[in-house]
Formats: C-alpha cells, structure tokens, sequence
C-alpha cells in the first residue's frame, strides 16, 4: 500500500483528507498533537469503509519531534516511504497586533510554518530519491487577502504560500508537486466560536464550507492525476473575493 501522512488528521479538515486518501486506498498516518481520542476515531472511521492505518502523535512545531516520530517510522519501514503529505496542523489566536503577545505570534508561526518546513523537509529526499512525491499545503483565505485580528496567522499562511511556489520550482524535475488549498469558512472546531449566520451574508455562496468540500480538492492536488499542477493555490471559499 502506497502511504500518505496527514498532519492534524484527527479533527475537521484533516480527518476528511485522511478518510479520503483512504477511499482511493492509501495507508493513512493520522498525526495529531494531543487528542488521541479523536485521532483514534479517524482511524477507525477509515477501518470501517475497508482502509487502514495508524495514528502517530508529535507536535509539528517540536522539531526534534518530528525527527524523532519520522526517523522512527522510517526506521520501522525500511523499504516504505511517505509518497503523499498534507501539511494541514495549524491553529488561531487572533488578537489586534496592538495587543499581541509574544506566545500569540510564535505559536502560531510555529505550528503553521516552521511545523510545515519541519515535516516536508524529513520527508523530501525520499520524494526526490524515489522520484514522486505529492505535498499538499492547506493555507488559508486569511494568508491571501488578510484579515484584521490575524497579522499571526495571515503571516504564517502567507509564509506558507511563499514556501508551496519556491519548494514547487526545487523538485517539479523529479515529479514532486507542491501545492495549497486555501480555504475561505469551514464548519469545523477551528470556526465554532464564529457567528455563521453574520458572516455568511459575506460569502456568495451564503453559507461556510464543509471540511469535505476542502478535501476533496486537497485529494484532487495529492493524485497521481495532479502531475502537471505545482505552486499553485485553490480557493476554496464560496466566492469569497481573494
Ligand atoms: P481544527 O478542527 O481545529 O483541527 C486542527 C487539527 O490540527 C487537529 O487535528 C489538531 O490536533 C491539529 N494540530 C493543531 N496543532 C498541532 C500541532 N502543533 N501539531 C500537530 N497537530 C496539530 O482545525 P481545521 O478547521 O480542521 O483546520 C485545519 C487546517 O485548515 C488548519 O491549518 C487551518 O488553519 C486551516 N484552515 C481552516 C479554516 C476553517 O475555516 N476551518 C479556514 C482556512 C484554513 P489535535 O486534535 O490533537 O488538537
């Protein structure tokens, strides 16, 4: 079985991309920070529709975690390697710049953009050795057009979006594609604390987006079918303008 990581596999966005990578028969490594009750119900979720997997805990912005779990993966798996990666893990502490802490911005620089340069980079050079790779980069409307209370996270998305066209342009000769989905509002725990019905009036298509509808495209980029799409970021927000 052909094997694809997802990072924060265990909740909304990222559990939809691991059950669908799954459906079109990758072996799953569901990676999630501290819930691993919900990790365990994505893999179980995949078991149930005939996929399977495994759960694997580290924190993306812990570099010598990520070392460790992949090392040791790799170590356990010799003659395997992880040929599909959606770096997807990111978090939110909105403030007003004026009023920022310091934990505010470095955690979530931490976690969306050195977590992404943290994983692609243990995972690259088996890409480039075996000569195909597929890293999809899940960003953020926020990383395109900003938004106010998200200097953070705008920067960190944006960061990544610059990190998806250079990294797109360093391996496309051996097959290895780089890309980003940037969704707009997804109904996930990321968005609960949101007023749907206030902001939807923004959004043409008038309601948020399900973590499925994101995936879908997210699987889409991650296919062997996706060969001639690298650097490239999709909206995936209702219409909103970006
Ligand atoms: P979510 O429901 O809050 O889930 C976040 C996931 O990331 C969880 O699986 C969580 O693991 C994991 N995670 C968080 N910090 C991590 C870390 N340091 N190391 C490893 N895993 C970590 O969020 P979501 O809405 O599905 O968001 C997924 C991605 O889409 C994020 O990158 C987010 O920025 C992006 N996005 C979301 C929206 C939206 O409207 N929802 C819009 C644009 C972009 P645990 O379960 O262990 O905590």
């Amino acid at each position: 079985m052909k094997t694809a990581l997802v990072t924060g596999g265990s909740r909304g966005i990222g559990r939809a991309i691991c059950l669908k990578l799954s459906a079109r028969g990758y072996y799953v490594i569901v990676n999630y920070h501290s819930n691993q009750d919900e990790a365990c119900r994505t893999l179980a979720l995949m078991r149930e529709n005939g996929g399977d997997g495994e759960i694997m805990q580290f924190d993306v912005a812990d570099a010598n975690g990520v070392v460790k779990a992949l090392e040791s993966w790799q170590e356990q798996h010799p003659a395997e390697y992880i040929e599909v990666l959606v770096n997807n893990a990111g978090i939110r502490k909105d403030s007003l710049m004026l009023w920022m802490e310091d934990e505010q911005w470095y955690k979530v620089l931490d976690t969306s953009l050195n977590g992404c340069f943290q994983v692609t980079r243990m995972l690259l050079k088996n890409m480039l050795v075996r000569k195909y790779g597929r890293i999809v980069n899940v960003v953020s409307l926020s990383g395109l057009k900003g938004l106010p209370g998200q200097t953070n996270y705008s920067a960190a998305k944006a960061g990544v979006i610059g990190l998806t066209k250079s990294l797109a342009q360093e391996v496309a000769r051996k097959n290895v594609t780089v890309n980003a989905v940037a969704p707009g509002f997804i109904r996930t725990d990321m968005t609960a604390d949101m007023d749907e019905n206030q902001l939807k009036t923004l959004i043409p298509v008038g309601r948020f987006g399900t973590p499925d509808e994101v995936a879908d495209a997210a699987v889409f980029l991650a296919s062997p079918q996706a060969s001639y799409i690298t650097g490239e970021v999709l909206s995936i927000n209702g219409g909103l303008y970006t």
